[in-house]
């Protein structure tokens, strides 16, 4: 008891001194982008584009190599990020039927009651008017790419001329050039980019035309064995607009989709000098089945790449401002997307699935003084963390409602051993026609119970079929790990307190 008393004395004691001396307790940047995928990341290695900010992370830092969502859609996953909570506890679930409640506890207000100054800057697009910030300036909804429009604190919308990636980091540097120095800060940079339409900064134009990207090796995929898959509406042949997505439009002035019709007299003509012969060259070559298929496969990944190379360009930007201000040693930056992406694997845009390109995340942490650069983590980490993290970063004390768990144990002690499995769950059920889904990863196995649209399961061994093509569920041998992955996903359920995924779990579905 005595010991009891003298270790929360010395505790109290520790928050104390810690909240007394702001310039010992790190800032914390942490930059969200929307739909970037770690294909087009070169930290990671695929080769698709150099991204020199994030490497820049990675290398003076940490690269995480099995970062996931608990659930892969945009506005679910910040609300996640935020609240350290599964969807099915913060009740943000999906973008189409639920909303956010921003009246409930987040890390970031956690870090405002600990002494932290605050701000959310660009994409939020959680409904709601953030709570909990000392500033926010956000791009309504979705947002768009040129010209956009923010939302400011003071109820005004505010219209700003120029691209959106280089004007949220104009505003995310003009809240740190005029923000209290006396407090360490905790700044969220919302990024639009790379959201579908993929429309690129008009500088960038053109930047990946000379390349020919390799055509994944499932791009033609048949989805034999996977109805989910059979069933979706996310194909780059099939689904991509020409118009929409590919910006062949016939005319610019009929464009009703608002990234197009708020361009400016000089924006519009440097799209139209760009698409109109782009457009010209492909109805003079008539294509057809797999080669218009390839076509647009080339034109997404140029289109996607080039909105990428200013995401990346500003995220240098950050580093160059902490650079100058002196704030690089005493900062946190820590990168990641809302989610992964498809760049045509499987023949898919998109994200929403199980499956490694969409679950999995890019996520690279720059921890000066803790995180030893150039450090490569194989462990399984989650959104989720990054809450706890950061509060254990800031000598604050974790709620012990969130789910999260610090990913500090595992960057800083060789004992720390992480989890040996994931939980996921997905539950919209509207575009792209993918059917909810929930499941369990572990370092091996990967086993999903879609449900509502398609009813069934689906096992892969990650070992042997990395690119989750053989579906093993119900195969004759296959019975011991599959009641033993049933077994750990109620487990995991049960741990994150999913009640509907629990009533499904002992639901019959009929043969496979
Ligand atoms: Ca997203």
């Amino acid at each position: 008891m005595k010991h009891l008393l003298l270790v929360v004395l010395w505790m109290c004691a520790y928050r104390v001194a810690v909240a007394q001396q702001p310039g010992k307790r790190p800032n914390i940047v942490i930059i969200v982008s929307d739909d970037h995928a770690y294909q087009a990341i070169s930290a990671y290695g695929q080769g698709l584009m150099q991204t020199p900010a994030i490497d820049r992370i990675a290398r003076e830092g940490a690269r995480f190599d099995k970062a996931y969502v608990t659930n892969s859609i945009c506005g679910p996953s910040r609300a996640v990020i935020l609240t350290g909570k599964y969807s099915n506890k913060n009740g943000y679930k999906d973008n189409e039927t639920s909303s956010f409640d921003a009246s409930q506890n987040s890390f970031v207000k956690e870090l405002g009651r600990g002494g932290y100054q605050t701000a959310w800057i660009g994409k939020y697009h959680l409904g709601h008017d953030p709570q909990g910030f000392d500033y926010w300036q956000i791009l309504p909804e979705q947002g768009d790419y040129y010209n956009p429009d923010f939302l400011m604190m003071d109820g005004s919308k505010k219209r700003v001329e120029g691209y959106v990636s280089n004007l949220i980091e104009d505003a995310a540097e003009n809240w740190l050039n005029q923000r209290d120095q006396s407090k360490p800060f905790c700044l969220v940079i919302g990024h639009k980019a790379t959201h579908r339409v993929w429309l690129p900064d008009t500088a960038d134009f053109g930047l990946f035309d000379d390349k020919t990207f390799p055509v994944p090796a499932t791009f033609y995929d048949t989805y034999a064995g996977r109805k989910a898959a059979q069933v979706q509406e996310m194909s780059i042949a099939k689904d991509m607009r020409m118009g929409y997505d590919l910006k062949m439009f016939p005319d610019l002035d009929s464009v009703r989709d608002g990234n197009i019709a708020r361009m400016n007299a000089a924006q519009k003509a440097s799209f139209e000098a760009y698409y109109k012969p782009i457009k010209a060259d492909l109805e003079a070559r008539h294509l057809a089945g797999k080669e218009l298929a390839e076509w647009k496969f080339q034109r997404y990944l140029r289109d996607y790449l080039s909105t990428a190379a200013s995401l990346d360009r500003n995220i240098g930007r950050t580093l160059d401002y902490l650079d100058k201000n002196n704030l690089t040693e005493n900062t946190i930056v820590i990168y990641l997307s809302d989610q992964g992406f498809f760049m045509g694997e499987h023949g898919w845009f998109d994200k929403r699935w199980m499956y490694e390109e969409s679950f999995r995340t890019p996520m690279v942490m720059r921890y000066p003084g803790v995180i030893k650069p150039g450090t490569v983590s194989d462990a399984f980490v989650l959104n989720l963390d990054i809450a706890p993290t950061m509060l254990e970063a800031a000598g604050v004390a974790v709620p012990k409602d969130m789910q999260g768990e610090s990913m500090l144990p595992l960057l800083t002690g060789k004992k720390a051993k992480g989890r040996d499995a994931l939980y996921y769950h997905y539950y919209e059920n509207g575009e792209h026609a993918v059917s909810p889904q929930f499941g369990i990863k572990t370092k091996r196995y990967k086993l999903i119970r879609f449900y509502k649209r398609v009813n069934g399961w689906e096992l892969y061994d990650l070992q042997k079929d990395p690119q989750e093509l053989h579906n093993l569920y119900g195969r004759k041998g296959y019975e011991k790990i599959t009641g033993s992955l049933k077994k750990q996903l109620a487990g995991l359920i049960e741990k994150y307190e999913d009640e509907e995924a629990k009533q499904l779990l002992t639901q019959r579905t009929g043969k496979p």
